[in-house]
């Protein structure tokens, strides 16, 4: 995410990843010859900690209360009816399972260039031409960390969520929104699995910085996103923000 330039989307990026084939060859063999969703996979450096983050995360979205990481790192929606939760996240993560495309999730919280979250196109170092196309939504968990702001708002933008708007991207290739003042395609999507599960959507893609930052001489630089919640009583819209300092996520330039 950034402030004035939009994320790159899959249709736009330029650069690549090398992928290590002893890391998750064997990974991919498994996803090639199974039917069943291990087409989404982490990689084996991702903490235990991590992971058990991000699928509490997706537990709560879903509904899908024994979605977990197997021993190997691959994501299993688990046997059991969703419990309320997202019917649209649902389907989502079922897609990209059924999808020809490998997701591997990636631990980029030391990396700069990550704000929050992205998905960049992997590349095999050996024998592409028989291995499936793989994409790397990688995580800067440290930058969700920094987030401050309205509870409900909150609730609504986590590890979870990003994940599975870089998701979106690999699957759907839906589009950022390059203007200000929009949602976007892609964060649209996840705005209506917000809605089904009671969250306050998000108002814009872009943030901003917050009033008066401009002129400061502090080298914090405060930086807002906008959320609104319906009130189900009233059926009134209520603002509600998020804010973080952008001199340690990133994403001003
Ligand atoms: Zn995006």
């Amino acid at each position: 995410m950034s402030k004035s330039k939009p994320r790159k989307t899959l249709t736009s990026a330029t650069w690549a990843v090398c992928l290590s084939l002893l890391l998750i060859g064997g990974c991919a063999a498994q996803a090639v010859a199974a039917p069943t969703p291990d087409k989404i996979l982490c990689r084996p450096e991702l903490a235990a900690s991590r992971r058990q983050e991000l699928a509490e995360r997706l537990r709560e979205i879903t509904g899908w209360r024994n979605l977990h990481f197997s021993e190997d790192g691959i994501l299993r929606f688990g046997a059991s009816q969703a419990e309320g939760g997202s019917q649209t996240a649902r389907e989502l993560l079922q897609k990209a399972a059924r999808g020809s495309r490998l997701l591997v999730f990636e631990d980029a919280s030391r990396r700069a260039d990550v704000v929050f979250s992205r998905v960049v196109e992997g590349r095999w170092k050996k024998d592409a031409g028989t291995k499936p196309s793989v994409y790397l939504v990688q995580v800067d968990f440290k930058d969700f960390s920094h987030v401050m702001g309205d509870r409900d708002a909150l609730a609504a933008f986590n590890v979870g969520w990003g994940v599975l708007h870089e998701i979106s991207h690999a699957v759907n290739d839906s589009p950022d929104t390059e203007r200000a003042g929009e949602v976007g395609e892609c964060e649209a999507l996840v705005n209506r699995m917000r809605r089904e599960c009671g969250l306050a959507e998000r108002a814009e893609y872009h943030f901003h910085l917050y009033p008066g930052q401009e002129q400061s001489q502090f080298k914090t630089k405060l930086v807002r996103l906008a959320f609104e919640h319906q009130e189900p009583e009233t059926n009134k819209k209520r603002r509600l923000w998020l804010m973080w300092n952008a001199e340690l996520v990133g994403g001003l330039k």
